[in-house]
């Protein structure tokens, strides 16, 4: 019983990690669609990031790059001799500069507007006092300013260099994040799958191979080495199906015994009045549907009340037993059921019997009945007879019960004409 529950525990075992195992392939394979999908969403964030990251850097670049321009140049104008030149440069690069300063934020573009202001006011300068001087002093002018704009050039740098990082990284992470995510699915996935075969290694291949291997040194006439587990289960399975198929057998006899029962009378053997109306019932029904003749016979002992007076109950109880007997051998299988109907009364249904073959077979049963000799428990021999009615069914029986009840009427005729004899209904 033990190795019974050691396989029963391990095909459980197996079952439960299979379905433990196709549970997570399930929630595995959700997760890499779901993690399909987002990857196709993460790249296209990505690609916007990227889009709307060198915009950016694009703009900055341009900034700081009018930014230093402006730094340089405004040292160059303010030593340019040649007023007509100065004031051309300058305009130049006030057109050049602008465009780039409209880029910048509001801190920036102050600046700008600062710068121009002191720049005119250095060229001034230069104007005004001729030569080195000149130079000299619009220089002197233009240095705080030169500072302000290359610092503030190096400032746009750096921002733009901290917003490229900050985007870089954010990029790195949601990938990062995706790939930790992807080898979790994986390892559970793996995990699950070597869980799975390793079960079935242990419920279903293993002892397989052992059982094989047995097979073959039982072959070779080798003794079975461990005796194999394997076996001794699959012997206990066997034995339990064959005693279950033994179980399923005894129950089948147990219920046709009863069926038996249910319809026989059990001191003649003979059928009772239930399996007579069953089984009659549907022949004469069958027989109405295909016009077919259809007879029965029936009859009752003669004084039987003296056989039970002069030998008791049990006497009267052989009678009937061995009449039952004799009823069973001498009729066809085809008319049967015979069946005792109720005390000393029995009858009989003749399928494709029209009356004149009913009447010649209650005429041989009379007649058999006549030279019956039964013994009695007291060891006397005693003979009786019995009287019979006979009816064909006709289109006025209504139902077997109808047929019945006239052969029944013939019965009553042939008692009150004498007794041991067959009448016939009309
Ligand atoms: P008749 O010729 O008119 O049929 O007379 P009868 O004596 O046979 O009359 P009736 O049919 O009235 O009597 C039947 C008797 O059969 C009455 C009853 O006590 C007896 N009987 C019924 N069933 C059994 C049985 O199972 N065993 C025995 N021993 N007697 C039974
Ligand atoms: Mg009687
Ligand atoms: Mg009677």
């Amino acid at each position: 019983m033990q190795k019974n529950t050691s396989l029963r525990r391990r095909i459980g075992l197996l079952a439960l990690t299979g379905i433990l195992a196709a549970a997570v392939w399930l929630v595995g394979g959700v997760v890499l669609w779901l993690m399909l999908g987002q990857q196709t969403k993460l790249e296209i964030d990505a690609q916007h990031i990227y889009d709307v990251s060198s915009a950016k850097v694009f703009e900055a670049t341009r900034t700081l790059r009018g930014l230093e321009r402006l730094a340089r140049e405004g040292d160059a104008l303010a030593c340019i001799a040649d007023p007509a030149e100065r004031k051309q440069r300058r305009q130049l690069l006030q057109s050049l500069v602008h465009d780039a300063a409209l880029q910048g934020d509001a801190e920036t573009r102050a600046l700008v507007t600062r710068s121009f202001a002191t720049l005119d006011q250095a060229l001034t300068v230069a104007g005004t006092s001729s030569g080195a001087s000149g130079c000299t002093q619009a220089t002197a002018l233009w240095a705080p300013i030169k500072h302000d704009l290359l610092n503030r050039s190096e400032a746009v740098g750096a921002e733009v260099a901290d917003l490229a990082t900050a985007e870089a990284d954010q990029i790195l992470q949601t990938t990062s994040d995706a790939r930790i995510m992807l080898l979790t699915v994986a390892g559970a996935l793996a995990l699950a799958s070597l869980t799975w075969f390793g079960v079935l290694h242990y419920a279903i291949a293993r002892p397989v191979v052992r059982l094989s291997k047995s097979l073959l040194q039982a072959r070779t006439g080798q003794a079975i080495a461990d005796g194999s587990e394997f076996i001794r289960e699959l012997q206990l399975l066997h034995d339990a199906a064959v005693a279950l198929g033994g179980a399923h057998q005894e129950l089948q006899t147990a219920r046709s015994k009863l069926e038996h029962l249910a319809h026989t009378d059990a001191l003649t053997g003979l059928a009772n009045r239930r399996m007579f109306e069953l089984h009659s019932g549907q022949a004469f029904v069958h027989a109405r549907r295909y016009q077919e003749a259809v007879s029965v016979v029936v009859f009752d002992i003669d004084h039987f009340k003296h056989i039970n007076d002069h030998y008791g109950h049990d006497g009267g109880d052989v009678v009937l037993r061995d009449l039952g007997h004799y009823l069973q051998n001498a009729v066809r299988d085809a008319d049967r059921p015979i069946a005792r109907m109720g005390g000393e009364e029995f009858a009989l249904f003749l399928s494709h019997a029209p009356t004149q073959v009913a009447q010649q077979t209650a005429e041989r049963l009379r007649k058999g009945i006549e030279a019956l000799e039964v013994t009695m428990p007291s060891g006397e021999l005693i003979q009786f007879t019995a009287s019979l009615g006979v009816a064909q069914g006709s289109d006025r029986d209504a139902d077997l019960t109808a047929l019945l009840r006239r052969a029944d009427q013939a019965l009553y005729q042939a008692k009150r004409n004498g007794r041991n004899r067959v009448e016939t209904a009309d």
